[in-house]
């Protein structure tokens, strides 16, 4: 998820001191609400926002931080509505267009994310990001739209011509004994359709920007670069194993859960031996503390990425066979909720993370 880190980003730049106010109680929230999404601490941002809001509710700079502090906190559906609202009071106001197109975007409205840039990059000429974002979002909907779909009951998998049908298929069957597998483990069992897009690599790594490692992507969509994966079976089957479990963590917690245990849980889920996990790991020195694991992977090298990925699957998989895969499901739900992760692994895990983690023996 590189999308967070560069919130946070954009929260710090758009921190901009307001306009003299002449409520100093309403002044004094609004400072508060912006310090606390500059520090990316999207709870306490929202509270000062609606705090704020309260008193001053056709603010369309206040209606711009509580969608900003909505957005940090992965509520997307609440920060859209307050983005629109705040353009709705300040059609001018560039800022909440720029992150109502990324909201959109990853909300998969991709439609109504192009048409936002286009009002965007006419409003504001200048904007160096905004052309580019477009591009990209055009490019995807023009592929998008001349693909074909092969329909199932859990997923629908998008495909662009007759020569990946054979493919699709094989990826539909391979999705359906994920999730036969898989659902019972968690108790989960999502009751939309999943959407799954299979890419060339080129494709995947344009509309994707993943690392260069990256073997699939989850963003809502299941996305995946084909790479000649029809003669290998057993890898087809692990990425689309590996990224139907980050669907199903989404399903359990929007928000709020460490990437060691997203990513360890879907790749402690993706095949059934860790034998080369605990080879890495070894040849590694030792395993990286989870703590260094918290937020996203993609900043790593292909050789530290191993390593996290090998780390964080082998926690997972310990917190599987010591406390069950509904533990672990119910773990998510809590921190979805917005429980503080120390007290809701110690009551699902039934030990403390401290304990569990100076107890790692890989
Ligand atoms: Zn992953």
């Amino acid at each position: 998820m590189p999308g967070f880190a560069r919130w946070v980003l954009i929260a710090t730049l758009a921190a901009v001191p307001a306009h003299a106010q002449i409520d100093p109680r309403g002044a004094l929230l609004e400072r508060t609400g912006w310090e606390a999404i500059a520090a990316g601490q999207g709870a306490a941002a929202a509270k000062a926002f609606r705090e704020a809001l309260a008193a001053d509710p056709k603010n369309a700079r206040l209606h711009l931080g509580a969608g900003m502090a909505a957005a940090l906190e992965r509520r997307d559906e609440d920060a859209r509505d307050s983005f629109e609202r705040a353009l709705t009071l300040d059609p001018k106001l560039i800022r909440a267009r720029v992150l109502l197109g990324q909201v959109q975007y990853r909300l998969g409205a991709l439609a109504d994310a192009i048409r936002t840039y286009e009002q965007l990059i006419a409003d504001a000429p200048d904007d160096l990001d905004a052309p580019a974002a477009l591009e990209r979002w055009r490019r995807e909907a023009d592929l998008h739209d001349r693909m074909q779909r092969a329909i199932g009951t859990h997923f629908t998998v998008s495909f662009e011509g007759p020569a990946e049908a054979e493919l699709a298929a094989q990826a539909l069957e391979s999705l359906d004994r994920a999730y036969w597998r898989i659902g019972p483990l968690l108790g989960v069992y999502p009751s939309d359709p999943i959407p799954v897009v299979l890419y060339t690599s080129e494709q995947f790594r344009d509309i994707t920007r993943s690392p260069a490692w990256a073997a699939g992507a989850y963003d809502g969509t299941i996305r995946v670069p084909m790479r000649g994966a029809l003669d290998q079976s057993a890898e087809l089957d692990r990425v689309l194993a590996h990224e139907f479990t980050h669907a199903l963590v989404r399903t359990l917690a929007s928000r709020n859960v460490p990437t060691w245990l997203n990513e360890g849980l879907a790749t402690a889920l993706e095949g059934s031996d860790l034998e080369w996990a605990r080879k890495d790991v070894r040849a590694a020195g030792g395993a990286a503390p989870l703590d260094a694991l918290r937020s996203g992977f993609g900043r790593f090298s292909g050789e530290q990425a191993q390593v996290a990925y090998a780390t964080s699957a082998l926690a997972v998989k310990r917190m599987l066979d010591e406390a069950g895969g509904v533990a672990v499901a119910n773990l998510l739900r809590d921190l979805g909720g917005g429980a503080d992760f120390d007290s809701a692994f110690l009551h699902r895990m039934q030990r403390s993370f401290a304990d569990f983690q100076a107890g790692a023996a890989f």
